[in-house]
């Protein structure tokens, strides 16, 4: 049985806009910027960006808070009928916790092909052995994405330059 998107090119982009929103919040706590934003009947219910290094907690993934918030908002752990949008594919934590909380369309930016598991590596949240599969897209505002994450680390790669070189001079 095949799935399909229920949005309009203008709404997934407009969604993933406000994931890119969520990117930012991470970047500018210096951390990987990566955004995810739930939306059910039109409405987003929750939200969520990387907050990894700030809690030193490797589960502090964007969707995993997004999916978080919109539980505690719409009062359920079953979040059907709804969307997921997030910057960077997702990883096989965030795609099994999607699939838990059954998230009826998963749309992502960048592709990760090193960690993704919606079809670059893996392809969990379309496996129909699994009792709850869901609709996947990729490449919503693509560039822009990923965009994001290669400024980062090319950022963080020069800093990191010049810390060594400040050491360097001072030894
Ligand atoms: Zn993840």
């Amino acid at each position: 049985m095949e799935k399909r998107s229920n949005l309009t090119t203008e709404e997934k982009e407009s969604f993933m806009r406000e994931a890119i929103k969520e990117a930012k919040k991470a970047q500018a706590m210096a951390e990987v910027p990566i955004g995810a934003v739930i939306v059910l009947d039109g409405k987003i219910i929750g939200r969520g960006h990387n907050l990894r290094e700030q809690t030193q907690d490797a589960t502090m993934h964007a969707e995993m808070i997004a999916i978080r918030e919109a539980c505690e908002e719409i009062g359920s752990w079953r979040l059907e009928r709804s969307q997921l949008f997030v910057t960077l594919e997702p990883c096989p934590m965030c795609s099994g916790a999607m699939m838990l909380s059954r998230v009826e369309e998963i749309y992502f930016g960048a592709y990760d092909p090193k960690g993704g598991a919606a079809g670059s590596l893996l392809s969990l949240a379309t496996d129909q052995r699994f009792n709850h599969w869901s609709y996947v897209e990729a490449g919503i505002l693509q560039t822009e994405c990923s965009e994001l994450l290669s400024t980062f680390f090319k950022e963080l790669r020069q800093k990191k330059k010049l810390q060594a070189k400040k050491t360097s001079v001072q030894e």
